[in-house]
């Protein structure tokens, strides 16, 4: 092995060294979960991925007895963290835990009430005030109104009925309510989520309860034709309750965990009932009412994924990538330099013999708005190709207007 070659090595694994001593997550979370009527198995390592990758949070997940075992022992330590996700829909815990969950509540704790959570519990009367809205386990009138917004206005409806609901899965469009909570603030005003159950006719306490999102429940797919609460804050003595309804998990996750306005909400939901503020950035890949966003692995693309998966490009393929480099380069390059470090990335596509040509002529495109003199020479070679000379022109034509 060359000397330098080792000499880089040995200092990638100082910094991955530093990386993790240095003063670690800002935030300590708890995944609570072990019995659900989902698939919980799947859903919270992938909660504690996703909270995990936005650097903020260290999770751990406690997980409780099976439904056969003594609820007696399940005794998660909430007071050790700054907030508590619920991906639990089972037995009753030991008064000892309930009470230790609502100190830790009542004290300032944060808590993230996650999709089937709110079917939990429905007689455990802190936990609905807790959640502000709950559905099924014989919720009826009794355990409050039902919330929903009719002409864009919130209505209280206190008629006799069933707790909870869902149509059939399907995609279905957000619609936020209230776009001045940190949580909210700069998503867009609407936007697709990935198949999911769209929850309907919760009823619930609804106290101190803001909600932040709502879906129209469609009637044709057996809803209940009402805009229903998607995203909520609940207040409940000094603590912070994020509530989302959504994220229906099957095996290995499904579209409505991969939806990247699911992942990026629970985040940023999170991050509000940990501290009170969200500082985390909305990402070039959150949807729009145009249409879903789903992220692979539930991870946000980088740029060396795009650049790499760009290279391969036929015109069967999902521009998906492209649209992401072109979201990086509207939202970054404020500056000259900044559109100089993505037309030298795009050149390098450009120059590169593996490169396909449909690559090749959506980088010429794009690098005809934003390039400069630097593009030049490559694109003077490749209008030598016969199937790339049209688009080679056109980028010519654009970065050399006649003078
Ligand atoms: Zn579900």
């Amino acid at each position: 092995m060359r000397k330098q070659y080792l000499l880089v090595l040995v200092f990638a694994g100082l910094v991955a060294l530093f990386n993790a001593c240095k003063m670690g997550a800002e935030y300590k979370a708890l995944i609570v979960t072990g019995q659900n009527n989902h698939n919980w198995k799947a859903s919270s390592p992938i909660l504690k991925q996703v909270l995990e990758q936005t650097g903020l949070f260290s999770a751990d997940i406690a997980t409780s007895p099976d439904n056969k075992g003594d609820m007696n022992t399940f005794e998660p330590n909430f007071s050790k963290y700054d907030v508590v996700v619920i991906d639990y829909n089972g037995k009753s815990w030991s008064d000892k835990t309930k009470k230790a969950f609502v100190d830790y509540v009542s004290n300032g704790g944060g808590v993230v009430i996650y999709h089937a959570g709110d079917n939990s519990f429905p007689e455990w009367k802190e936990y609905n005030e807790i959640i502000g809205l709950g559905g099924w386990g014989n919720r009826s009138q009794k355990d409050g109104p039902y919330v929903y917004y009719t002409n864009d206005k919130m209505v209280i409806d206190t008629a006799a009925g069933r707790g909870g609901s869902h149509g059939k899965r399907q995609e279905f469009e957000i619609r936020i309510r209230n776009s001045e909570h940190p949580i909210t603030k700069g998503l867009p005003s609407r936007w697709m989520h990935g198949s999911d159950e769209c929850y309907s006719e919760l009823r619930g306490p609804a106290k101190n309860m803001e909600i932040l999102a709502t879906a129209m429940s469609q009637k044709n797919a057996g809803g209940s034709g009402r805009h229903e609460p998607m995203l909520m804050t609940i207040s409940y003595g000094k603590g912070r309750i994020f509530h989302t309804v959504l994220g229906h998990a099957d095996a290995g996750g499904g579209p409505a965990l991969e939806c990247a306005g699911f992942i990026v909400t629970f985040q940023r939901g999170a991050e509000w009932a940990a501290s009170g503020k969200v500082t985390q950035k909305i990402p070039y890949d959150f949807p729009n009412a145009a249409g879903v966003s789903l992220r692979a692995g539930f991870k946000e693309l980088t740029l060396e994924e795009d650049l790499a998966k760009i290279v391969n490009y036929d015109i069967t393929k999902s521009t998906k990538y492209f649209v992401d480099l072109q979201s990086r380069i509207r939202n970054e390059a404020t500056t000259p330099e900044a559109l100089q470090k993505f037309e030298k990335l795009m050149i390098k596509i450009l120059e590169d013999k593996a490169a396909t040509d449909d690559a090749k002529k959506l980088i010429l495109h794009e690098i005809s708005w934003m390039g400069s003199d630097l593009s030049i020479p490559v694109i003077n070679e490749l209008a030598k190709n016969p199937q790339l000379k049209d688009e080679a022109d056109f980028a010519l034509a654009r970065l050399q207007p006649a003078k």
